[in-house]
């Protein structure tokens, strides 16, 4: 017999969309209940960006004093390493945005932090090790989601379940929603090597003919993205240890010194990339957000963001509605008319760059030379400031129109009559 939980609203999966928007609903007074499959937040390679727009999200929230004093890097500028040359390609210091930089930090530190603010608010009830399995489905309408938890199966009954189960998503399979693929010609290897003070600074990536690298700066270590033709993994493994050190230090000559820390195949992640997204991110009863409705290329490091700004656009559509215990399609669909536009530009530009600039790349053999519209970027400083605002603030920045239940807006007080004075006699 498995136990029964009733709730609001139900959301599977605590990831940024998961724990964003169920903070966000239980601020605004909704009871909520996230469904962590995982027993902590504690996982590496899922992506560490925080970007200005998520940042004036959190300002929005009145957390950002707070938020900025975890440990985070603050990046302003961002470039490429194009064969020899280095290409300035975003400068964010103009954006319109409280915070005039992209932040790097864990995304267990993102995810820990808004789990603790979500705590404050007796309607906030994040279950980690708890996987949910299947829906339950009566008539056409899905009244809730099956779930099993180390105490056995449980039953999460609620008004509204949302999926933010990520690219794999459970949700979405079981509900039937259709996906449309829009194909990935790369992966990623995931692993780090260690870092030193008088390393180069962080770049988008390292490009040299047949390889690409990105690095990001963690401090003490880099957290490295070795992008490869889809499906190579199996062949660069048999080549040997050997030679994907030395494919490693052709991009990044100054990790000679340290190659040999990258010993063995179990440091080194594979991700399979996936570009693609619902037709109908809906269904009576459900919702998908964040990657479950659309995965993201890792290509601009934008998928957090977005998942936090459906989070956003989700609370602010539905948040009264759930509070009045009533959601309809027409609801369901105002997230999807709401978010679909930027998704669908965003990853048209990914995929752009996937197929135009990185294929290139791993398909070249002899010399990479930067494009000439990307040279203009060197001598236009103003240019930069075009792929800042696109990958600092996306397509459509959302704000937070939620309410806060422990900081509700004063009372209205009605302006007092003004005193009598010669000068506001009619003349
Ligand atoms: C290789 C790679 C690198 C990337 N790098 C970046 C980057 O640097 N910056 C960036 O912004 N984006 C990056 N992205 C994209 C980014 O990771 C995603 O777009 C973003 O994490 C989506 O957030 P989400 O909350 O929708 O889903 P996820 O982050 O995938 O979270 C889903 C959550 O649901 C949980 N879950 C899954 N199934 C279940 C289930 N059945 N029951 C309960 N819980 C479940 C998971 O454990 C997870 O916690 C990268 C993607 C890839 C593939």
């Amino acid at each position: 017999m498995s136990r029964i939980i009733q709730t609001r609203c139900c959301i599977a999966g605590g990831g940024p969309a998961g724990v964003m928007l169920g903070y966000l609903l239980a601020r605004a007074g909704i009871d909520v209940v996230i469904l962590e499959k995982h027993g902590d937040f504690f996982r590496d390679f899922r992506g560490d960006t925080i970007h200005p727009s998520t940042l004036e999200v959190v300002y929005e929230l009145g957390l950002l004093d707070e938020f900025l004093r975890l440990p985070h890097q603050e990046i302003k500028e961002i470039g490429g390493q194009i064969g020899d040359e280095f290409i300035p390609l975003a400068d964010t210091t103009h954006l319109p945005t409280h915070c005039k930089f992209l932040g790097f930090m864990p995304q267990w530190d993102f995810l820990n932090f808004f789990s603790e603010q979500g705590r404050k608010y007796p309607q906030f009830h994040l279950m980690m090790e708890a996987e949910v399995t299947d829906l339950l489905i009566e008539g056409n309408t899905v009244a809730g989601v099956k779930a099993m938890t180390p105490s056995g199966e449980l039953e999460v009954r609620a008004t509204l379940n949302i999926g933010c189960d990520g690219r794999s998503s459970t949700v979405r399979e079981r509900a039937g929603l259709q996906v449309k693929s829009l194909g990935a010609p790369i992966d990623v290897l995931w692993f780090r090597v260690s870092r030193r003070p008088d390393d180069p600074g962080q770049v988008l990536g390292r490009f040299i003919p047949g390889k690409i690298l990105v690095m990001l700066n963690r401090d003490e270590y880099w957290q490295c993205a070795f992008v490869i033709r889809k499906g190579m993994f199996d062949e660069i493994r048999q080549r040997g240890m050997d030679s994907f050190r030395d494919d490693i230090i052709s991009v990044a000559p100054f990790l000679k010194d340290r190659a040999h820390e990258i010993n063995d195949w179990e440091q080194i992640k594979l991700l399979t990339v996936l570009v693609d997204h619902l037709r109908k991110w809906y269904r009576p009863g459900l919702l998908c957000i964040g990657d479950a409705a659309h995965a993201m290329s890792p290509v601009g490091g934008v998928g957090i963001n977005l998942a936090i700004q459906d989070a956003v656009a989700t609370a602010n559509i539905l948040a009264h509605p759930l509070s009045e215990n009533y959601i309809s399609l027409t609801h369901l669909q105002q997230v999807q008319w709401r978010r679909e536009f930027p998704t669908k530009v965003t990853q048209w530009g990914q995929v752009q760059v996937q197929e135009q600039i990185l294929s290139a790349v791993l398909g070249s053999e002899g010399q990479v030379k930067p494009p000439w519209f990307l040279r203009l970027f060197k001598n236009l400083p103003v240019l930069r400031r075009i792929p800042a605002r696109l990958i600092g603030m996306g397509v459509r920045p959302e704000h937070v129109r939620t309410p806060d239940i422990l900081n509700p807006p004063p009372p209205y007080q009605a302006p007092r009559e003004a005193p009598f004075s010669f000068w506001h006699l009619p003349r």
